[in-house]
């Protein structure tokens, strides 16, 4: 069952929340180890909210996610419940506090199954950076989920859990969905308060839905979006009914199609996928337009100063001294700093780090972080011109399905391109969802992405929702 059929399933009591958390947990139980989307399963926390769950629909008080059982990706802080961040930094870290966007779908009444594998402090695109080890691909177990919210993702397509939450920096969400057969969406920079979710790159990090719908991305956002105290970046903007934006054609709707995203490199097959999901558009009534972000190309190598200067400063904190992992030697406080931090973090985090530290130190400030700056701008302006003419944009996901395990571990410029089609998004801000279009000849998930500007989540909703409709490839099942 969707979100949605759950909540009504629910709320009519067919079945109990405690009946659906059992049978999440028996499914993680039997095929978890297959995929390993999991770090933390919380059988008795989530059994203890099934319960309350179950009191609260039986007296007609129930609350708008009531005893739907979520997992929820490890970089959120919860309360009393394990939060990694995929490091051995944090291996072993309990929060005190709940961060907002989880305390938001607890006081909607969701029920916590566990928390979800991903890259080491969600650098990555495949999760072969987790401390934890690599989450799988469900339609093939040799393959990548997809990253850095990849746990999510697997965990959503395997049915091990209803719905979850992921952030996406550059990628995150939409790259695992589209790998996955999944829908993800990240909304516009500030739509969803930070507070609790640990940092990366502060300027682009976003938290959002990964689900097997539309209608259900549209109820959890709903749910978790809007202003927050604790987040001064937070738009201060009521939350529109993402639901009701759905319609079921797209009349009137002017949708782009950027030439600078149908490149040399892209598998043909996700090209075709792509192109046929434009032509059902099309049908739906949309006006395609044929448009240009000319500065695309830069995207990556802005990403790449700008994502590790942020993460450079963010990832100072942990130090060995205030919490997480410490290696201490009794050779004084620079050597403990040093230990604690070499054999904490992983070889991708000290990258970034290094890489980080190298753009913002003082001589190469005006090289490499201004430029960057300006090159961002440059990238925001093309999709402000573009949306002058369009409401929507699509483009693929990603350039190529699933890859293998280990295929691209060596090489970390060959992963970073895996993020080409989603990170000119974050750079500029802008909101931006994944649906599954289609398959490869390998049977691997296609998806389209989807793109509006600033706080037009609903354009989105509308396109998608009216693009799932009319299709199946959604409601596909991988062959565990
Ligand atoms: N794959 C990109 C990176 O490694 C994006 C990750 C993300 O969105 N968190 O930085």
């Amino acid at each position: 069952m969707t979100i949605e059929q759950l909540i009504a399933a629910l709320r009519s009591r067919k079945i109990s929340s405690t009946e659906i958390t059992k049978a999440y947990l028996d499914r993680i139980e039997e095929f978890d180890s297959e995929i390993h989307s999991y770090i933390t399963v919380d059988s008795k926390g989530a059994l203890e909210a099934a319960h309350i769950a179950d009191e609260r629909l039986k007296k007609g008080e129930a609350r708008s996610l009531e005893g739907v059982p979520m997992g929820i990706k490890d970089i959120f802080v919860t309360e009393g419940l394990k939060t990694t961040a995929g490091s051995k930094i944090l291996h072993n870290w309990i929060p005190a506090y709940e961060g907002t966007p989880t305390r938001k779908l607890r006081e909607a009444g969701a029920v916590f199954l566990g928390k979800l594998n991903m890259d080491e402090f969600a650098m990555g695109s495949s999760t072969e950076n987790s401390y934890f080890g690599p989450s799988r691909n469900p339609w093939d177990t040799d393959r990548i989920p997809g990253g850095s919210s990849g746990g999510s993702a697997a965990a959503v397509a395997a049915r091990l859990c209803a719905g979850t939450l992921g952030t996406d920096t550059g990628g995150s969400i939409r790259q695992p969905a589209s790998v996955c057969g999944i829908v993800g969406i990240k909304p516009t920079y500030g739509r969803v308060s930070r507070y609790g979710v640990i940092a990366f790159a502060s300027s682009l990090d976003q938290v959002g839905p990964m689900t097997r719908s539309v209608r259900d991305a549209a109820i959890l956002l709903r749910c978790i979006a809007g202003h927050d105290p604790m987040d001064s970046t937070s738009i201060p903007k009521p939350v529109p009914d993402y639901l009701a934006a759905i319609k079921p054609d797209l009349k009137g709707m002017k949708i782009g199609v950027p030439k600078e995203y149908f490149i040399e490199g892209t598998q043909p097959e996700t090209a075709e996928a792509v192109k046929a999901a434009i032509g059902v558009l099309k049908n739906l009534g949309a006006e395609i337009d044929d448009i240009s972000l000319p500065h695309t190309e830069y995207a990556i190598a802005t990403y790449y100063i700008i994502a590790p200067a942020e993460a450079s400063s963010n990832l100072a904190r942990y130090d060995g001294v205030k919490y997480g992992y410490r290696k201490d030697e009794g050779d004084g406080l620079i050597e403990l700093y040093k230990a604690s931090r070499s054999e904490g973090f992983g070889d991708e985090v000290q990258r970034r780090i290094m890489i980080g530290t190298y753009v913002l130190s003082a001589g190469y400030y005006d090289a490499y972080y201004r430029k960057a700056m300006q090159a961002r701008t440059l990238i925001r302006r093309d999709f402000e011109r573009a949306f002058e003419k369009v409401d929507a944009i699509v483009t693929p996901t990603s350039p190529t399905t699933a890859f293998k395990i280990g295929e691209r571990t060596a090489d970390p410029l060959q992963m970073y391109l895996s993020d080409i089609f989603t990170v000119p998004c974050n750079l500029a801000g802008l909101p931006g969802m994944s649906v599954p279009c289609g398959f490869d000849n390998a049977g691997l998930p296609i998806g389209l992405q989807i793109l509006a500007p600033a706080l037009a989540e609903e354009t989105i909703f509308h396109v998608s929702g009216a693009y799932e409709s009319a299709t199946d490839w959604h409601l596909r099942q991988p062959p565990l």
